[in-house]
């Protein structure tokens, strides 16, 4: 695929979003495009740059690790599963962690956190289905980690993120995470951030309220197994 094709389908995808937000009364500030490059490589990630300044979204440290110094003026967002001996290379190479569901993990990422950079900004990931084999916490664990982070001063509390499972009616998850985020800010009012919607049900996440969408095969197309890169 031609980093051509990748240019113009993040264009495309960029005015699809600003369409959403008009559709739904929104700024065009308000939410902002993650875009997603795992198993791209640094080289067709530069290409997308040209001058803007993107965010990237990676789920795989080491992978990311080998491309962050490869492409320039970037947001790094960490949004895959965080094992807890890998939490130091993330507090230092990362500027926002939306994956974060456990207290541990929250207090070594603040630990770990060099003190010459900013707090590292973190979302609440809740597994807004239930479902016992996903990551992410209850809607009731919310507010107990949530007190936690707080505590805590190299991080920041920035508010909530969710991977709904595939559905006919994606809205009805976005709605409850939008809910859980306003019951969030009776206590934490800084935390104003949404990180909901994938290529597969993006307008419909921006229609609840999301502040960040996560897209990857809408740029990139279909992405190839991991191992075979
Ligand atoms: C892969 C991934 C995405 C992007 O999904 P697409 O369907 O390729 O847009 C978004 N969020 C997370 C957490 C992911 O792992």
């Amino acid at each position: 695929m031609s980093s051509n094709t990748d240019l113009s389908r993040l264009s495309a995808v960029q005015t699809r979003l600003a369409d959403a937000l008009a559709q739904a009364g929104r700024t065009t500030d308000s939410c902002e495009l993650i875009v997603v490059s795992k198993t791209q490589s640094a080289e067709r990630m530069r290409a997308l740059v040209q001058g803007q300044t993107l965010h990237f979204g990676e789920n795989y440290l080491a992978e990311a690790l080998d491309k962050i110094p490869q492409v320039s003026d970037a947001i790094w967002h960490f949004i895959g599963a965080i094992q807890s001996n890998k939490t130091a290379a993330i507090a230092e190479n990362f500027d926002w962690v939306h994956t974060l569901d456990r207290g541990k993990i929250a207090r070594r990422l603040n630990d770990q956190r060099p003190d010459t950079a900013e707090p590292l900004n973190v979302l609440i990931q809740v597994n807004v289905d239930n479902e016992p084999s996903k990551a992410g916490v209850g809607f009731d664990d919310i507010a107990p980690l949530a007190a936690t982070i707080a505590e805590l001063p190299r991080l920041r509390l920035r508010g909530l993120m969710s991977i709904p499972a595939p559905s006919d009616d994606p809205a009805q998850a976005h709605r409850a995470l939008r809910e859980a985020l306003e019951k969030l800010q009776d206590a934490h009012p800084d935390a104003t951030e949404l990180s909901m919607g994938m290529s597969g049900d993006m307008p419909q996440a921006v229609a609840e309220g999301a502040t960040f969408v996560r897209i990857g095969t809408a740029i990139f197309g279909p992405r190839q197994p991991k191992d075979t890169h």
